[in-house]
């Protein structure tokens, strides 16, 4: 009777007011949203609700939206994914959970295979463990099937020949986490590895590829549901050998990553992007990596030495190695490049991203019954908290109203 007591004196309604939610299909106003235990008991419009019992915080003028879904970072706040431990992943979901991000796919680099393999092992540990902010939701295997003519920070020397076989030992040591794969499709052996990736129930996004129409197509047939980061490291359109691209744009069937940071592809090229991919197919990313967040300096991305100067990242001459872009900041790109609503930005890496991955029953929609995975965008749309499981992450000392 006591423990039942306290458990009824912690779990205390929370009720958020706003300006405008964006599920992100639907849109409401003046909304009342109730959290109990973590989970979003209802949302109704103020006009047709009483305010309920319970603390209540309000966020005037703001939009409260789904907590962002990023399918492709590397690192953030200093750490990268693939140091596995406990910390780093502490310091990248702080620090994303900040900026309005609730799940993530921990991406991996093409490294030495027994590094790889040690890092994919030290991320399936963590994979359930409690961790602050943004929780990795899942592995991003982005290399070691890559294509040497657009390996683009890749390690040429440590990539290698796609199998059934090899993917196995990356799947074991992941413990099955693995729930995106970058693979270029004109690989020997990338059909069959797709293929049989897919049955394990892995996405599988096409890229760091130089495939002509034949073989992107081929890779789409075998399982290709997606394409990493559209335009970069893929092989460049031209009208008598339209290549992957061209199956990426028109092919409405494949949801597409960009990177939408304004460096990576040109505004033009995104408007592009749009128009091809429309509203339910795009799907924003980062690509970010360990120096996001973080002054200009030498970062880790993988095994890499990255230099980071004013926010570019390279490395060797001039080879981009990933963005230290953020994914509230890249919808707000998006529309403003694009022309696009607030709700459709927002969709590209909320809602899309999830139906992507297979994940859209827990993520990327507000909902009743669905967890308390709640964005709060201010005026201008910058995040200004982020509830995760009905908790607030940027200010804990929130003021309750109620
Ligand atoms: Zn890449």
């Amino acid at each position: 009777m006591g423990i039942l007591r306290s458990v009824v004196v912690c779990s205390v309604r929370t009720i958020l007011t706003a300006a405008r939610l964006l599920s992100p299909v639907e849109v409401v106003e003046r909304p009342v949203v109730v959290l109990d235990d973590g989970a979003i008991a209802s949302i109704a419009s103020r006009n047709a609700a009483e305010l309920p019992a319970g603390r209540h915080v309000d966020f005037p003028d703001c939009t409260l939206i789904p907590a962002l879904f990023d399918v492709h970072i590397h690192g953030s706040g200093g750490h990268d994914a693939m140091e596995a431990t406990d910390s780093a992943l502490n310091h990248i979901g702080a620090f994303l959970a900040r900026r309005g991000v609730g799940a993530y796919f921990a991406t991996t680099v093409t490294a030495p295979l027994d590094t790889l393999l040690r890092s994919l092992a030290g991320l399936a540990k963590l994979m359930h463990a409690p961790l602050e902010g943004a929780r990795p939701a899942g592995i991003h295997l982005e290399g070691p099937f890559l294509s040497p003519h657009k390996r683009g920070a890749h390690a040429e020397s440590q990539l290698l020949t796609p199998s059934a076989a090899l993917f196995d030992r990356l799947w074991q040591a992941a413990e099955g986490h693995i729930r995106l794969m970058t693979i270029a499709p004109e690989l020997p052996g990338a059909e069959e590895t797709i293929a049989h990736a897919t049955q394990l129930g892995v996405r599988i996004s096409l890229g760091h590829s130089n495939a002509q129409g034949d073989a992107a197509r081929r890779g789409v047939a075998a399982g290709g549901i997606s394409a990493t980061h559209t335009f970069n490291a893929m092989r460049a359109f031209d009208h008598r050998d339209p290549g992957l691209l061209t199956e990426v744009l028109t092919n409405d069937r494949l949801f597409a990553e960009i990177i939408c940071d304004g460096l990576h592809v040109d505004p033009g090229a995104v408007r592009l992007f749009r128009r091809a991919k429309g509203p339910d197919r795009a799907m924003l990313v980062t690509d970010a990596m360990a120096g996001t967040g973080m002054p200009d300096g030498n970062y880790r991305l993988g095994e890499l030495e990255v230099r980071v100067k004013n926010g570019r990242c390279v490395v060797g001459e001039d080879t981009l190695a990933g963005s230290t872009l953020t994914l509230d900041r890249a919808v707000r790109n998006y529309a403003e490049f694009t022309g696009a609503t607030l709700a459709e930005a927002v969709g590209l890496a909320t809602r899309n991203p999830a139906r992507m991955t297979g994940l859209d029953a827990e993520i990327g929609t507000l909902g009743r019954g669905r967890s308390a995975d709640i964005a709060v965008l201010s005026p201008k749309q910058e995040v200004i908290e982020t509830f995760l499981r009905g908790r607030p992450c940027v200010n804990d000392a929130v003021t309750f109203n109620g």
